[in-house]
């Protein structure tokens, strides 16, 4: 089995610390090669490459700058169907998801190369006698990512490509369950024009993520994973002093309305829960029917979709619905919270368990559940299940249904299904969510706008990508410059008082 690497300094180097982590194909459940645990000593002597490389970055102009990243969209466009094959066979997800996952971050990209008209300053003519004051964004300096599974190529370049169009230097530790597409882009970054120890990966676990941490160098940490992750990082990073956004846990809710079409409303939720195994953090994980006659219909529309869906591998075509989960252990998770559902007496629907798969035996699938009757204690509504299981939590009222996702510890996404837009504006007011979609069940907003939930799914101040990117990876320098009108006597200015 051969061994992946770090992508340090324009090349790709072996890991030093003798610690690896498999990477598996979760479709037939076996190894693939091994990822390199970085060691804080390699965490840091990337820092001091990324240091000493930054501040000749910084002094490329924007419009070079953004050049870079101009030629890296065009790169991204050919080695599509290569990026997606790596993709699709370390996290399981299919093919066209995978292709997405690439065309969101791509996305941002395109955004950032708006970076010249994005970094311009104020400037204010005469703020006094003689007197003008402007002000100048600057990079940080080097800057941090940890990314997640999940995402393997949005999430870094929503992070590596403001950072670095900003004219920051950007360490890349990405998940290590599927480490090579980040090691692609890294790569990519660089045919592209970007000069080395720019954009650097950094293969680890807690050892890396806490050396990055705790490195003095490094001014700003942006993370997404899960909610104990985020809060212990954005804790150890704000203490350590420096800017830190992280991005949490969801647990999604979709309230579906009397009036609302059930057909588009099952069409719509079956996307949503079961798309990519349902390992999404916009995925929507609770359906809120309103009255009982209302979750009966939808029920009944939701029944033989869920049972229709094709469960396979990336490799067995565009008609395969989704893919395996990511490893044993969220397989094995997923299996204990469905249980924990059926004990606590909430109604199992569509029982996806002892699902199995001609062919793929060891491959972790998990067949597509449906819960009925989940009440407000049950651990599977608590918990976020990253998995194929949707719980449907009836409602006698809109407002209990509004107050369902109110309460709820996270709040990334929500949707609401119905036909009046009275009720539907006024659950986008009320409601205590970040990203909200009306009869849209997944509300990723575009490149240009923000991304980021409220409540126990973000810490920190800022979205992700849009013009929060720009203000997360730069710092506002304001100069006042005093130069009055002076007379030339003798060869010396002579100044004027201000008055
Ligand atoms: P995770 O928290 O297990 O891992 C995320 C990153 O943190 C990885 O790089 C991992 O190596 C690192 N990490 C793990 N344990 C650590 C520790 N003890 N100390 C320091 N670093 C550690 O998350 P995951 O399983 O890779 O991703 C799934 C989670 O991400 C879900 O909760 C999902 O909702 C969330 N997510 C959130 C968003 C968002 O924008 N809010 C987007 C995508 C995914």
């Amino acid at each position: 089995m051969s061994d992946l690497t770090h992508y340090v300094n324009g090349a790709h180097v072996a890991g030093t610390s003798d610690r690896f982590a498999d990477v598996m194909n979760p479709a037939i459940g076996e190894a693939q090669y091994r990822v390199p645990l970085a060691s804080k000593a390699e965490v840091d002597a990337a820092v001091e490459i990324a240091a000493a490389a930054q501040p000749a970055w910084a002094a490329v102009n924007p419009q070079r700058r953004a050049r870079v990243m101009m030629a890296f969209v065009s790169l991204l466009h050919r080695d599509m169907d290569k990026l997606a094959e790596a993709l699709s066979r370390e996290h399981g997800k299919t093919i066209p998801d995978a292709k997405g996952d690439v065309q969101r971050g791509l996305e941002v990209v395109e955004y950032c190369i708006g970076a010249p008209q994005l970094l311009k300053g104020e400037f204010t003519d005469s703020a006094g006698p003689g007197i003008d004051m402007y002000s100048m964004k600057q990079p940080l300096g080097v800057t941090a990512g940890i990314t997640p599974f999940n995402f393997p190529a949005m999430i870094p370049m929503w992070m590596f490509a403001p950072a670095i169009v900003c004219g920051n230097a950007f360490i890349l530790k990405p998940s290590e369950r599927d480490p090579s597409v980040p090691l692609m882009l890294a790569e990519l970054m660089e045919e592209a024009g970007l000069p080395k120890g720019i954009l650097q990966v950094v293969n680890g676990d807690k050892e890396a993520v806490d050396a990055l941490l705790d490195n003095e160098i490094v001014q700003s940490i942006g993370f997404v994973g899960s909610t104990p992750i985020a809060e212990y990082i954005y804790g150890r990073g704000c203490s350590n002093g420096k800017r830190v956004q992280c991005f949490g846990g969801a647990k999604n809710h979709m309230i579906v309305m009397p009036d609302a079409d059930m057909a588009q409303a099952a069409d719509a939720l079956v996307g949503a829960g079961y798309g990519a195994a349902g390992e999404r953090c916009m995925a929507i994980s609770v359906a809120v029917p309103v009255g009982d006659e209302t979750a009966d219909r939808l029920i009944e529309e939701l029944v033989p979709r869920i049972e229709k869906l094709k469960v396979g591998p990336y490799t067995a075509g565009d008609d395969v619905d989704y893919g395996p989960v990511v490893t044993a252990a969220a397989k094995a998770n997923i299996e204990r919270l469905v249980q924990t559902g059926v004990d606590q007496g909430a109604k199992l629907v569509v029982d996806g368990r002892n699902f199995s798969l001609q062919g793929y035996e060891d491959g972790y699938f998990v067949g597509p559940h449906l819960f009925d009757n989940v009440t407000k204690d049950m651990d599977i509504y608590k918990t976020e299940i990253f998995g194929p299981v949707l719980s449907t939590v009836r409602a006698q009222s809109y407002e209990e249904a509004l107050g369902l996702a109110m309460d709820h510890e996270y709040g990334n996404g929500t949707a609401i299904f119905t036909r009046d837009g009275d009720t539907a504006r006024d659950f986008a007011a009320r409601v205590n969510v970040g990203m909200i979609g009306v009869n849209v069940p997944i509300p990723v907003p575009l490149a240009y706008h923000t991304f980021g939930g409220w409540k126990k799914s973000v810490f920190g101040d800022l979205n992700q990508h849009g013009p929060d990117a720009f203000k997360f990876y730069t710092r506002t320098k304001t100069i006042t410059s005093r130069w009055p009108s002076g007379i030339r006597e003798g060869g010396e200015f002579n100044f004027k008082p201000m008055d």
